[in-house]
Order: C-alpha cells, then structure tokens, then sequence
C-alpha cells in the first residue's frame, strides 16, 4: 500500500471511497511524511510495543505504527472508515480494528487482551473536541501505560505543561502533572492536514511517572478541589472551594487549612503548586 502520509495517496483513497470528512468527529487527517516520523520517533515506538491508536482515520499514521511496533490496537468511531481501514492496512496482521466510541470502550480489557496487562504506548493525532476526556479518561481508568504521545490544539499542549503563576495554568495542568511528565516535541502547522484545521497544533508526549510525584491520602478529593478552585477563576480558593460545596467543606475551615499552610485568605487556586493542593486536600480530607 502507497504512503498515505503523501498528498495525492490520502486523495486516492479518499476518492475511491468518496469520503466526505465529518467535521463532528474532528476529522482532519495528516498529510506530512516529516511530521509523522516525527511522532513515531518521539514516541519512541520499538518491536516490542503495543499501540493503541485513537482515530486511525483511513489509516495513515497506523502503516507507520504497523511497521515498528509488534501489534496496533485501533479503535475509530466512524463506520465509514472501517472498510477504508480494511482496506489501507491490508498489508498487516499485526493489527486489530475495532469500530467504537474510545470513551466508552474497556481499554484495560484491550490491554488485557493484546498485551497480558503489560504497560501499552498510547499515539494519535487526536479529535480535538474530545482530547481533554480521552487524556483524563486513560489517566483515571489507570490503564497500564507507558507513554501518550498526542496531537493536540496547540494551546491544549501549553497548559499541559503550564505551572503555578502563568494564565495557561489550571486544572488540566494539574491534573496531566500529577501522573505524568509533559513535553512537547512537535509544533504542527495547519497546513499539514487535510482538511486544513483552523488552529495550530502541537504534538505532546506525557512519560507516566514511575512514582506519583506528591502523595495524598485521597486523589479524588484533590481532583474535586482542583477543579473547584478554578471553575470560578476570579474567585478567591476559599469562595470558589465554598460555592461548589464539597462534602460540607466551609469557609473557616478552609481558611484555617490555609493559614496552616501559611498561605493567604484570599490567594487564587492558581497561585497552588500540586504540592500545596496535595496538603491542602489532606487538611480538609
Ligand atoms: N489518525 C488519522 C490521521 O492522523 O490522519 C485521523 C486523525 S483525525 C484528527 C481524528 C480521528 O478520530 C478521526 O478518524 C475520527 O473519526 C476519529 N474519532 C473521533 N471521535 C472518536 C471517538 N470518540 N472514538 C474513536 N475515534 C474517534
């Protein structure tokens, strides 16, 4: 089978098909031999792998997971790609189709399943419309990785790697922090898809952290604080950790915890390390 990474291949293919892109499905598909290498490389893909693909579309970045890795578990929504897919990845045995939404399928069966509960590697140029469920998703669930290496808005990549104190810092930074080392290692241009998306992007690569960077006694508590402290961003941490009324948390004690922590009444969750949120959930736990 031709590269479909090369313009006029993808064309074929979707002529032959008489694809029509669905934009509901945040379908923009690459068309750059550099940039693809580039994230096979980044995701440092070995003969002993398994992948999970997010979105395989007609299967473009699948071919060149197909030829390093052992087996490429693809999971794609859209019925109108499965015949395409079995058609483009013909050439390979060493990998498995399934037709369903990744939000609702059994990711740590499939890991089960294709690679005996090893850790797995995750890569995909992503739908953006769903890339901070999909992430949060993966980290929750615990499925065992090794790594996600992503294509995402460019901005989604800054706030991953934002810390305390920038605008682009907040729940998401927090979260992606505490079970992962972020680093970009692609910046994408627009161009490089088809169709041409209406934002830049960036490809992220998440290294899952041996160790949890800081402990805590409950991590769904400090999650439920997190998102609390920045859903209200103008607010102060104490109102906005208030209004949202966690298990009966009040405002005494969470000034009081912050007092212990020899922090301000009125500081912004914004101003929190992980570290901070981590102390300030086992004060309130
Ligand atoms: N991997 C291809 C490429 O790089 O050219 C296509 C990437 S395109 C940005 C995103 C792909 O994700 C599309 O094929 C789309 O149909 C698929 N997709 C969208 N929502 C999905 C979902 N919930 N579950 C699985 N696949 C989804």
């Amino acid at each position: 089978m031709a590269d479909l990474g090369i313009l006029s291949n993808t064309l074929k293919v979707l002529e032959k098909y008489n694809f029509n892109f669905q934009k509901k499905f945040g379908q923009n598909f690459l068309i750059d031999t550099h940039i693809l290498e580039g994230i096979i490389d980044g995701a440092e893909i070995g003969p002993d792998d398994c992948v999970l693909e997010i979105g395989p579309g007609i299967g473009t970045m699948t071919q060149y997971l197909c030829e390093r890795a052992r087996f490429v578990i693809c999971v794609e929504i859209d019925k109108n790609l499965i015949p395409v897919l079995n058609d483009t990845l013909s050439p390979y045995d060493n990998k498995i189709i399934i037709n369903q939404d990744v939000l609702k399928v059994d990711i740590n069966a499939l890991c089960e399943e294709y690679n005996g509960g090893k850790p797995i590697k995750v890569v995909a140029n992503l739908p953006y419309y769903i890339t901070t469920p999909i992430i949060m998703g993966l980290f929750e669930s615990h499925v065992p990785l090794d790594s996600i290496t992503v294509m995402v808005q460019k901005e989604v990549a800054d706030r991953m790697q934002e810390g305390p104190g920038s605008k682009d810092y907040g729940a998401l930074s927090l979260a992606v922090q505490y079970y992962a080392e972020p680093r970009v290692i692609l910046n994408v241009s627009a161009n490089c898809f088809i169709p041409k998306p209406n934002v830049d992007s960036a490809v992220i690569k998440l290294t899952l952290h041996k160790e949890n960077p800081v402990s805590v006694n409950n991590e769904a508590l400090m999650f439920t604080l997190i998102r609390a402290s920045f859903n209200q961003r103008r607010k102060t941490l104490v109102n906005g950790i208030t209004n949202a009324g966690i298990n009966g948390i009040g405002k005494e004690q969470v000034v009081r915890a912050l007092e212990k922590m020899e922090l301000s009444p009125t500081v912004r969750g914004e101003t929190l390390s992980l570290a901070q949120f981590a102390l300030l959930s086992d004060y309130l736990g």
